[in-house]
Order: C-alpha cells, then sequence, then structure tokens
C-alpha cells in the first residue's frame, strides 16, 4: 500500500477506535481481540495484552502484579501471553484496573479465576467490578452490552496510595472523568542501575452514553473537576515512559517499533504524561464547546 493512503487509513482507523470507542459492541474493533506476542517494555515490566487493548505484568520474585484485563474473551489470550514469558499464573498476585469498563476490566473475573489474585481499584469502581454493570454516574451508562463477567474479592486503594506487591511498589493516582474510578498507576523499572518512572496512564476520553452531558450531569456533576484534576495530575508526574490502555492512544506500538530497531530513547513518548493530559484538556474542550 502506498504511504499516504496507509497514513489516512491508520487514521481513520484511530479515530474509528477514538470514537465508536465503548459506545459501540466491543467486538466492533478487531485489534482488541487480535491476538499479540508478549514482550518486554522495560525491566520487569511486560506486554501480555492483545494488540489493541494493553495489558501489562511486573513481576518480581515474590509475586507479580497484573493491570487490567481486556474484553471477557481476551482473558485465555492473557493468561497464555503470561505463560509463554516463563512466569506462572498463580505467582500473580494482584490485579489492577485503569476504568471499569468491558474492553478493560471484562476479562479480569476469568483472570482472576485462573491466577486466584485479589482485584484493587479505587472506590467507585468497586461496585462495578463486583457486579459486571456500570453505576449510573458512569458516563456510558445506558450503552447496550457494556455488562461484564463480575470479578469476586475487589479491595479499594485510595488516591495517592502505595500498594506493595512482592518487591514492587506501585502508587494509584484519580485521573476521573473518562469514569468517575479512573485510575492512572505508576511504578519504577530498572535495568541494571537504570531506573525508569513507568505511567500507566488512564483514557482521558470524554465518550459518553447519548443523553449524558459533561457539563450538566446530576448523576455525575464532578465529571469536568475530575478530567481538570486528572490533567493536572498527569502533567506533574514523573513520567518516562507512557503506557496508555489503548496502546495507539499513545502511539505505544510506534514507539516499541522505533526501540526495537536500534532507537532505545523512543520508548520515551514525546511531550510523554504532559503532551498526552494537554491534547486531552483540547478534546474535552470540544466536547464542551459542542455541549451548548
Ligand atoms: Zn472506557
Amino acid at each position: 500500500m502506498e504511504n499516504k493512503a496507509r497514513t489516512v487509513l491508520l487514521l481513520l482507523s484511530a479515530l474509528f477506535a477514538g470514537a465508536a470507542g465503548a459506545a459501540a459492541p466491543p467486538a466492533a474493533n478487531p485489534d482488541w481481540t487480535a491476538p499479540q506476542a508478549p514482550f518486554k517494555i522495560y525491566g520487569n515490566t511486560y506486554y501480555v495484552g492483545s494488540k489493541g487493548l494493553t495489558s501489562l505484568l511486573i513481576t518480581s520474585e515474590f509475586g507479580h502484579v497484573l493491570l487490567d484485563g481486556g474484553l471477557p474473551e481476551n482473558a485465555r489470550q492473557i493468561a497464555a501471553n503470561i505463560q509463554a514469558l516463563g512466569f506462572k499464573l498463580n505467582e500473580v498476585k494482584a490485579i489492577l484496573n485503569s476504568h471499569a469498563h468491558r474492553d478493560h476490566a471484562g476479562g479480569i473475573a476469568e483472570l482472576q479465576r485462573l491466577t486466584g489474585a485479589p482485584v484493587y481499584v479505587r472506590r467507585p469502581s468497586e461496585a462495578v467490578l463486583r457486579t459486571g454493570k456500570l453505576v449510573a454516574n458512569d458516563p456510558q451508562f445506558g450503552t447496550k452490552g457494556a455488562d461484564f463477567p463480575p470479578a469476586q474479592t475487589v479491595w479499594i486503594v485510595s488516591d495517592e496510595q502505595w500498594l506493595g506487591v512482592g518487591s514492587n511498589r506501585l502508587q494509584a493516582f484519580a485521573t476521573a472523568g473518562h469514569t468517575p474510578g479512573g485510575t492512572t498507576w505508576t511504578w519504577e523499572a530498572c535495568e541494571g542501575t537504570k531506573c525508569l518512572h513507568l505511567v500507566y496512564a488512564d483514557s482521558l476520553s470524554p465518550v459518553s452514553a447519548k443523553p449524558f452531558k459533561f457539563t450538566a450531569s446530576k448523576a455525575y456533576p464532578e465529571a469536568l473537576a475530575d478530567f481538570e484534576q486528572a490533567f493536572q495530575r498527569l502533567e506533574a508526574l514523573p513520567c518516562d515512559v507512557l503506557i496508555t490502555p489503548h496502546p495507539e492512544a499513545s502511539g505505544f506500538f510506534e514507539r516499541i517499533a522505533q526501540r526495537d530497531a536500534g532507537k532505545p530513547e523512543t520508548l520515551k513518548a514525546e511531550g510523554g504524561c504532559k503532551a498526552y493530559a494537554q491534547a486531552a484538556r483540547a478534546k474535552l474542550a470540544e466536547r464542551v464547546a459542542s455541549e451548548k
């Protein structure tokens, strides 16, 4: 395919992924379920998700952390990816979630069954994980096909809380707006003496079910304030390697390809978390204007 045509196609598919999001039936984007061979991102942090939905494994001698479970139909694939890297499922000691939508939390119940690990989320996500149903204050509440299998053991972490799992320490940051429980997770990964700040920054897209207004929701009146807090948070975080639940939202696979082509510095996203937050702020401003 000619380069220009390919660029347009990529752009179109990115737009489609962004715009359709969870508002369409999940299988609408074939990348979301397309298999992806697992690989090392940096140090003890591995990509174990599908082509279009991120799941991460952070390993240690004393237990691993799994971040996000993709769609329900992705769970087996994620488990197989963990094993393909040489790790055991029963060594996963905690499952964390970015936000409680079907495309990132749908596979968690099955992964919990396979690993025996408890789930840790912020309070607004807890009921969603436990019931598999969106709560009325979720901007996408009422979307058809949004339910997913409920998880069993779900513990609550608070904003800025540290979570120690094995020899890793991760910190949770409230970055809500896309959902009321949206959470960004950060940790350090090292290769030799070189340690990097990894940031799994949650989705910040103002996507909603039809009747929802970010400017005037009785169910979620804090939506705009939450978004602004999330932007400021991300702008302030130490952020060497940005990773996002939808990899294309931060050009992740392009960066990995460049890195693998012998340019290790490209693992760091240009502008990093700041650029990600600023782009999201602009998108929200557009959405707010359209609601008037
Ligand atoms: Zn979502």
